[in-house]
């Protein structure tokens, strides 16, 4: 308990925040799709105290950019990582030290491309992480994880039960199942209803959300009947799943980023030829769930399924979606900004540009509602009023502006 209040109070120290900073714009999109223009954000302490016309000399000149919400993933694997040579090995081989070490290597990748929240789903090693990053000590996005992973081979209802519970227990902040098979063993309904029911009612009643490993149909409508929270890829679901997430208010993400990264890193992921066909074949129906989903008004969120090889690159996500699946680019940005926000029960945190809410914040370079590929040119970074990147320009300097 001690040891406990002595790091509270060295982590306050070294966030405290510089007073009032003024940030210069000339396009905000405010995450909850209006635009905003020629608007000074007034940010104190860790937060975003107005949004207002120019009035006060700026520290930081934004104007020129496209300002935006940090962007937040539904959905990443922070400890996944590639070795010295570029290969995929499972995590054989990692020390506990190499383990956190490359966990936070990706955390820093992914804040510095512009991703200032992520849930990580998930590995133990993401607490020990998590925890380092709240307490100001390491560079990273806000990280959200469950910790562990349940499938059909977890045990029975009971004994799932008691897994969601040590993972309330030992910190987690959501629940991650597997309702069906893999996209290569064709993602047919894997946990029984019975278990599926046990872990998102459980997680339900300790106050947890329930993220869900759903290709196929019947793995899907199983979990939204059992209350379960989310589902992740989708590829091959059903209208009559689609209708089902929007009665029940359940959250969709059909992940793109995970799919193209297994293709562009064939040479490090050792899979048999048939597993990388079957990932090449889910990219057409992925974006037509993703097409069907939105004309039935589904509440979509942005996920990407970073592994190996995809940590920093998560932004590939909306250029995936817009350019190749026919999103809107305002529906895309939504999606990783105010409805990622409410999937995570955070809306009155985070995602959005607007007052009281935290100064997460990313700019860049050109216009994404043009050019959808201006999400690459990722040239600031704030998360909770703290800069992380900013290869916009020099601090203006402080003359006064009446
Ligand atoms: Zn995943």
């Amino acid at each position: 308990m001690m040891r406990r209040y002595l790091l509270l109070a060295c982590a306050a120290a070294a966030i405290a925040p510089a007073q009032r900073v003024v940030l210069d714009t000339s396009l905000i999109l405010d995450g909850r799709g209006g635009t905003l223009r020629n608007q000074q954000i007034v940010i104190s302490g860790t937060k975003i105290e107005a949004v207002a016309p120019r009035k006060a000399a700026a520290a930081y000149d934004l104007r020129g950019l496209t300002v935006m919400p940090g962007w937040i993933d539904t959905h990443v694997h922070l400890n996944w990582h590639f070795d010295a040579a570029h290969k995929y090995t499972g995590g054989r081989g990692d020390t506990p030290a190499s383990d956190a070490l490359y966990t936070a290597e990706n955390a820093w990748l992914t804040l510095h491309g512009g991703f200032t929240t992520v849930q990580s789903v998930g590995a133990a090693i993401d607490a020990a992480v998590r925890d380092r990053i709240n307490s100001g000590a390491l560079p990273g996005p806000r990280i959200l994880t469950s910790l562990s992973q349940i499938n059909e081979r977890s045990g029975d209802p009971d004994a799932i039960r008691d897994l969601v519970r040590r993972t309330k227990s030992e910190g987690g902040d959501l629940i991650k199942i597997f309702a069906t098979t893999g996209m290569s063993a064709g993602g047919a309904q894997s946990m029984s209803d019975q278990q599926i029911q046990a872990a998102c009612g459980e997680a339900k009643s300790l106050g947890l959300r329930t993220l869900v490993h759903a290709i196929g149909a019947a793995g899907a409508k199983a979990a939204i009947l059992a209350g379960c929270t989310a589902i992740e890829h989708g590829s091959y679901v059903d209208d009559a799943a689609l209708d089902l997430m929007v009665q029940h208010g359940v959250y969709f993400d059909p992940n793109f980023l995970v799919l193209h990264n297994y293709l562009d890193n064939r040479a490090s992921f050792d899979f048999p030829a048939a597993s990388f066909t079957s990932l090449e074949n889910a990219i057409a129906p992925t974006a037509e769930i993703l097409r069907r989903a939105r004309a039935r008004k589904v509440k979509i969120v942005l996920g990407t399924d970073a592994v190996a090889g995809a940590h920093g690159r998560n932004a590939e996500e909306f250029v995936y979606r817009v350019r190749d699946a026919g999103d809107r680019p305002m529906d895309a940005i939504v999606s990783a900004t105010s409805m990622a926000a409410e999937s995570l029960n955070l809306q009155s945190t985070i995602g959005a540009v607007a007052p009281g809410l935290e100064a997460d914040l990313v700019a860049v370079e050109g216009n994404p509602l043009e050019d959808i590929t201006a999400v690459r040119r990722v040239v600031f970074v704030m998360k909770g009023g703290r800069i992380y990147r900013n290869a916009a320009r020099a601090p203006v300097k402080s003359t006064s502006v009446k």
